[in-house]
This record gives structure tokens, C-alpha cells and sequence, in this order.
């Protein structure tokens, strides 16, 4: 879809969405498209570039996410970790080690880790997330 600028003969402007430049050329000469104002059908298109629909959708997702979805986004992250991974609660430092040294199974894991135990596996290279954890959900 494009959006059109457009202006009858008596100088009204508006706008138009079109699926593209041809459909705009066809249904104008079939004087489908009348003004808003004065439904007068002499239109032309005003100098403006076309603005393709997807530059819109792009504004709309760039703006910052709710912290609404912020939470919604953390839970389906979590659902799918507890899913995936297996929770190896408070020894989570010590399996990550493990399995980065070779001496567990590699696997997905999750638990907890307390900052020392972080800030250790980081300086080791090992790699692994901190994940905000949602409270579980109250919907
Ligand atoms: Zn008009």
C-alpha cells in the first residue's frame, strides 16, 4: 500500500491510500477517487514522494515496548527456559563451570547465581545470561 497526497482541481488537499501507483492511474480514470471537501473527481496526485505503508509500521515498533510487554516478553522467554533447560538451581555456577570445562553434558541450564558467582564465571569466559525473571504470572 502507498499513501497518496492528492488535490482536486479547486486545490482541497488529501490523502489516499493506493496498493500502488497503478491502482492510484486506474481508479482516477475511472473518476473512483473524489475529493473529500467538494467530491469533485478532477484529482491529481500533489508533489510528495509516496510514502510505502511499511515506513509507518516501522514508526510503530520503534517505539519503546510497554512495560506491559516488557513483562509479557520475560515471561514467554521464561516459559520457554524452563521448558528447554534444566533448573540446576543454586549449583548454577558450578554446572556452568562444569560443562564449560568438558566435565558435565552440555545441556541448557538455568538457576541462580549469586553476583560473586557471576562476576567469576564472566572473568573465566564462560559464557552465560542474566535474565530479569518475572514474577510468575498473576493474569
Ligand atoms: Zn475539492
Amino acid at each position: 500500500m502507498i499513501l497518496f497526497k492528492l488535490k482536486c482541481h479547486a486545490g482541497h488537499e488529501f490523502e489516499g491510500w493506493f496498493r500502488d501507483s497503478a491502482a492510484f492511474s486506474r481508479q482516477n480514470a475511472r473518476d473512483q477517487v473524489a475529493c473529500p471537501e467538494c467530491g469533485s473527481s478532477d484529482i491529481d496526485k500533489a508533489p510528495m514522494a509516496p510514502r510505502p505503508l511499511r515506513t509507518t509500521a516501522a514508526t510503530q515498533t520503534e517505539r519503546p515496548p510497554s512495560p506491559e510487554e516488557v513483562r509479557r516478553a520475560l515471561q514467554l522467554l521464561r516459559r520457554q527456559v524452563e521448558t528447554h533447560c534444566e533448573n540446576v538451581g543454586s549449583r548454577f555456577a558450578t554446572e556452568a563451570r562444569a560443562i564449560h570445562n568438558g566435565t558435565a553434558t552440555a545441556r541448557g541450564i538455568y538457576g541462580d547465581a549469586t553476583s560473586a558467582e557471576s562476576r567469576a564465571l564472566a572473568d573465566d569466559g564462560i559464557e552465560f545470561q542474566t535474565i530479569p525473571w518475572p514474577a510468575p504470572s498473576d493474569a
